[in-house]
């Protein structure tokens, strides 16, 4: 311990520091009181490190330099200097796909180039060509989705929340209007969307039938009365039930909602285009499937399965959808051009499901190879080798086995094999590399799993690569 008080002792005084001609110029662009705060946080990072070293090592010898003022000014400017946007591009090594916390569904490039060239001019958005007057911004979009969903009309609005909303208080708000759930369908996703509070919120009344495991269409019917304003069929999305269960399909909704004309809508969550079975992953009903039931509204989201940018997609019959589109909230929760100009592009790659599958990122997440898994991986370690006889390294790499998952609450059970990279460092814990690689310039968010640093190489880009290998540089720079 003594050693570590003799070290803790050759640290520079804080008011020397911000004395430094360099650190001053960062005082006039930054504020005297930003440059003091980073450089107290880099006190103490430094001091941590230092305790960590002797620690591990009684009689460590710490080189003299690190106590330098000069060493401070050159953290606090590297700091300083790469002060960048607050939104900024990670790399996702958690090997979840659709991360809801990472920004969901990556953009294919047409998508991307598309929203750039609709954004950097002026666009036909609401303006009928043909006629020379004014148009309805969703007509971009409602031809392709009719054509893919086999649906009557569609129209997409901010996400499936507010399509979910739009549609319950288009149907049901008002005195004794009520929506019949299963109470196996009261469904919680992600913290503030539950199906109760959404359902107030919007003003319609909610009538549970069944039982948590267990709902027959005659606990549908027994609650229908003229008062019934829709039947509702929510997705389970982010949990499965198992053993003694049943539910009532979309099908005998559909003729139940028939037999006393009231309306069927099914909150779909993620709402596929295409059938996973077919690239060994679980069944997931398609928004085709749903359409084909009969289904007179169906919602879903853009950035989950689909793979596009946030948005709500309401389709089903024209009667239905142009009550929806006629509620005031619409202006509201309308689409924004930049969303529209990303969503018709991705629609666009769905006329072909085999351009879909190589152009939609998510898609290709989801549908790779593993041995494609492997090979980026081997790419990568090798690449981490050869840092070792150029830079001092002391990390220890190696690739291992381990299950990547869906995310965006669809196939929550479902565990898809893959392989990580697996970082563990001579002297620093698995929680501290983690820490490290979230506070460089292209942060890399892991996972950390039994003592070790993982990034998962299912959700790692080509274009990663090369970002990784600097990330590996910088942050041995930090550690050493
Ligand atoms: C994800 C989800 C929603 C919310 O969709 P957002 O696009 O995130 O607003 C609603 N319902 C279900 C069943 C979902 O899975």
């Amino acid at each position: 311990m003594d050693s570590l008080n003799n070290y803790l002792r050759k640290f520079p005084k804080i008011q020397l520091i911000l004395q430094d001609e360099g650190v001053k110029k960062l005082i006039e662009k930054y504020s005297y009181n930003a440059v003091k705060d980073k450089l107290e946080e880099i006190f103490s990072e430094e001091k941590e490190k230092i305790k960590i070293k002797i620690n591990f090592q009684d009689n460590a010898i710490l080189e003299d330099n690190i106590f330098k003022i000069e060493h401070f000014v050159l953290l606090l400017k590297d700091y300083f200097n790469n002060f960048s946007f607050s939104l900024k591009r990670v790399i996702n090594g958690t090997g979840v796909v659709v991360h809801t916390n990472l920004g969901r569904s990556i953009l294919p490039k047409a998508a991307v180039e598309n929203v750039f060239k609709i954004s950097s001019s002026y666009s036909n958005l609401e303006f009928n060509l043909e006629e020379g007057m004014r148009g309805k911004r969703y007509s971009h979009v409602e031809i392709l989705l009719n054509r893919i969903l086999n649906s009557e009309a569609a129209i997409v609005v901010n996400n499936n929340a507010a399509a979910v909303f739009m549609a319950l208080n288009t149907f049901a708000s008002g005195i004794k209007k009520e929506v019949i759930v299963s109470r196996g369908e009261l469904v919680e996703i992600g913290g503030s969307f539950r199906i109760p509070d959404i359902m107030k919120a919007s003003g319609a009344q909610l009538i549970e039938v069944g039982t948590t495991n267990k709902t027959k269409i005659n606990d549908y019917e027994s609650e229908i009365n003229e008062n019934t304003a829709l039947l509702l069929k929510v997705h389970h999305s982010n949990f499965k039930m198992t053993g003694f269960v049943h539910e009532v399909n979309s099908k005998e909704l559909v003729e139940t909602g028939k037999k006393y004309n009231i309306p069927v809508m099914e909150d779909l969550g993620s709402g596929s285009f295409i059938k996973f079975e077919k690239f060994g992953l679980p069944k997931e009903p398609t928004a085709q499937e749903v359409v084909d039931a009969g289904i007179d509204i169906v919602t879903f989201s853009g950035d989950k399965l689909l793979g596009g940018p946030q948005a709500g997609i309401i389709a089903g019959k024209k009667e239905y959808v142009d009550l929806i589109a006629k509620n005031p909230l619409n202006r509201a929760f309308r689409i924004d051009k930049m969303t529209l100009a990303a969503l018709e592009a991705v629609l666009f790659e769905y006329l072909d499901i085999n351009n879909a599958v190589k152009n939609i990122p998510t898609l290709r997440l989801l549908s790779q190879n593993i041995l494609e898994i492997k090979k980026r991986g081997a790419k990568l370690l090798a690449k981490l080798k050869k840092l070792e006889s150029t830079h001092k390294i002391m990390y220890n790499f190696s690739i291992i086995e381990d299950f990547s998952i869906v995310g965006g609450g669809a196939m929550p059970d479902y565990e898809m094999k893959t392989y990580c990279l697996s970082v563990t460092h001579k002297f620093f814990a698995a929680e501290k590399l983690s820490e490290i690689f979230r506070s460089l310039q292209i942060p890399i968010i892991g996972k950390i799993k039994s003592g070790e640093f993982l990034i998962d190489l299912r959700t790692v880009l080509d274009d990663d690569i090369n970002d990784i290998i600097d990330n590996f540089i910088k942050a041995s720079q930090i550690l050493s």
